[in-house]
Order: structure tokens, then C-alpha cells, then sequence
């Protein structure tokens, strides 16, 4: 009887655990593990500029009578990684608080125009930063009312527009143009660049997500763009996705409910 009795317990317990994990654990561990590797992965990319500005400055430390200008080098690279840190903990802070849905939106009807036009101006100076030429043509032929916190919606455009200019080749197309799909609107940003793969598409709006982590340290990317840029589009109910033809450039596309 008593090992019958076991049995059954024992039986009873696994079914339970089991059900358990599979329906109301599930998400939790899986949230644990998705924060944790978030912290895993901040911590990882904070530890990088951290760890290039402790080993200039204490080389500047062993040669205490030498000018500024002989360090111009190893101040200039702190400098930039300072730069680096700044972006990092701006985007950090970005994500926790849109998970936190602690961000203010400030919802308004408005017409595409508002943010369309705009953000040309700092593209420009993103173009000019990387002494990059670019032919950018501009298509905006829908006028259609949205429900969008516009100043949210450069914010992705401009994410958009950087990684256009940052992944195509110099002399090459980027494209803006709109396009509406039934009760969506969408606003197309198309490059002529080196493209993503198929595998890489699912996963690039993941956080932290580079396709080539060893050459975007250099481009100043941390693999945070796109997983904001996704987190605003969510907050506003619409979508964000990559049509992309290895190798001849990548579209990006967003959509927005149009306000009837
Ligand atoms: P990053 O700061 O590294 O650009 P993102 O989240 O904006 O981070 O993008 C994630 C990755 O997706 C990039 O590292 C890059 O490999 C790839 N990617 C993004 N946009 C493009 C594009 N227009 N063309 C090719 N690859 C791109």
C-alpha cells in the first residue's frame, strides 16, 4: 500500500509540475531568462568601452610627464568610447522604460507629412558624418490620417535612415515611400546595401542582435536600433518587418492604423 500510495503521489506530482511549467511557469521562466540574458548581454557591451578607457588611462598614469598633445590618441579613443557609453545607456534606458510602459506617448491625429518631412535634416547630417554619398529620393503620395506620437515616429525613421546609410555602400540609393495596405499605412525605407540573409531577418530585432558584432563595433552599433525601433511600432499597434534580397540592399517596413 505504501509504495502504491508513493506511487500515486509521485505520479500526481510530475502531472503537476508539468502542467505547471507548461502553463503558467512557462512565461515566467522564460521572462527570467530573457532578462537575464538582457542584463548579460548590457553587461557584456558595457564592459568593452569600459574596459578600452581603463587601459588608456592607465598607460597616460605610467607617463606622468608627457603633454595632452602626446596623448591626443588615448584621449580621443576614451573620448569616442565615452561616446559610445552615452549612446548605450540612452538606449538602455529607452527599452526599460517602454517595457516598464512607463513612457509618456503623446498620441496625436496627424498626417504623415509631419514626419516624413523632418527628419531629413539630421539624415543629412548622419550622411555628412560619414563622408558617405547618397542619392535619397522621398516618395509621399498618401495622405491619411494616424493616431502617432510623431516625435516616437522619427525616432524610427531615423533609426532606419542610419542603418540605410551605415549598411549600403557609398553611391548608393535610399528610398522613402508610402504605400497603404488596406486599413494600414506603410512608410517603405529601401537601401541598395549589402542586404540581410534569411536567418538574420527573424532575429535582427532581437536586442543586442549584429550580424557581424566584430565590424559594427566599429560602426558604432550595438544591435539596440532596431529592437527600439520595434518597441515603438508595437506601442502604437502596428508592424515592423525586412523584405531583403541578399546582396542587393534591404527594405524596411513599418505600418500604422490609419485613423478613419
Ligand atoms: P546596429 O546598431 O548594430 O545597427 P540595429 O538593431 O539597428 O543595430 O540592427 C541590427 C543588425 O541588423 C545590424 O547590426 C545589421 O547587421 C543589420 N541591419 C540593420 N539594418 C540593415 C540594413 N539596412 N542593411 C543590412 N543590414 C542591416
Amino acid at each position: 500500500i505504501l509504495i502504491i500510495t508513493f506511487f500515486i503521489f509521485w505520479i500526481i506530482a510530475l502531472i503537476l509540475s508539468y502542467v505547471l511549467t507548461r502553463i503558467s511557469m512557462f512565461p515566467i521562466i522564460k521572462s527570467w531568462k530573457q532578462q537575464s540574458e538582457f542584463v548579460n548581454d548590457a553587461a557584456h557591451e558595457l564592459r568593452t568601452p569600459l574596459t578600452i578607457i581603463q587601459g588608456k588611462l592607465e598607460y597616460m598614469l605610467t607617463k606622468p610627464h608627457k603633454t595632452i598633445i602626446d596623448e591626443a590618441e588615448s584621449i580621443s579613443v576614451s573620448l569616442d568610447e565615452v561616446n559610445r557609453l552615452n549612446s548605450l545607456t540612452n538606449n538602455l534606458l529607452i527599452l526599460a522604460r517602454s517595457d516598464q510602459a512607463t513612457t509618456k506617448m503623446d498620441y496625436k491625429i496627424t498626417t504623415p507629412e509631419f514626419f516624413l518631412k523632418d527628419p531629413i535634416m539630421p539624415f543629412k547630417e548622419i550622411i555628412n558624418s560619414q563622408n558617405k554619398v547618397f542619392q535619397v529620393n522621398i516618395h509621399h503620395k498618401n495622405d491619411v490620417k494616424l493616431n502617432v506620437d510623431r516625435d516616437k515616429i522619427k525616432q524610427v525613421l531615423i533609426i532606419l535612415l542610419d542603418n540605410a546609410t551605415k549598411y549600403t555602400p557609398e553611391n548608393g540609393t535610399i528610398r522613402i515611400y508610402d504605400y497603404i495596405d488596406g486599413s494600414k499605412y506603410q512608410i517603405i525605407v529601401s537601401d541598395t546595401g549589402i542586404g540581410i540573409s534569411d536567418t538574420d531577418k527573424k532575429k535582427i530585432f532581437g536586442r543586442f542582435y549584429r550580424v557581424d558584432k566584430s565590424r559594427n563595433h566599429n560602426s558604432g552599433g550595438h544591435g539596440l536600433g532596431l529592437a527600439i525601433a520595434q518597441q515603438i511600432i508595437n506601442n502604437h499597434h502596428g508592424k515592423i518587418f525586412v523584405r531583403s534580397n541578399l546582396p542587393t540592399g534591404s527594405e524596411f517596413i513599418f505600418e500604422l492604423p490609419i485613423k478613419h
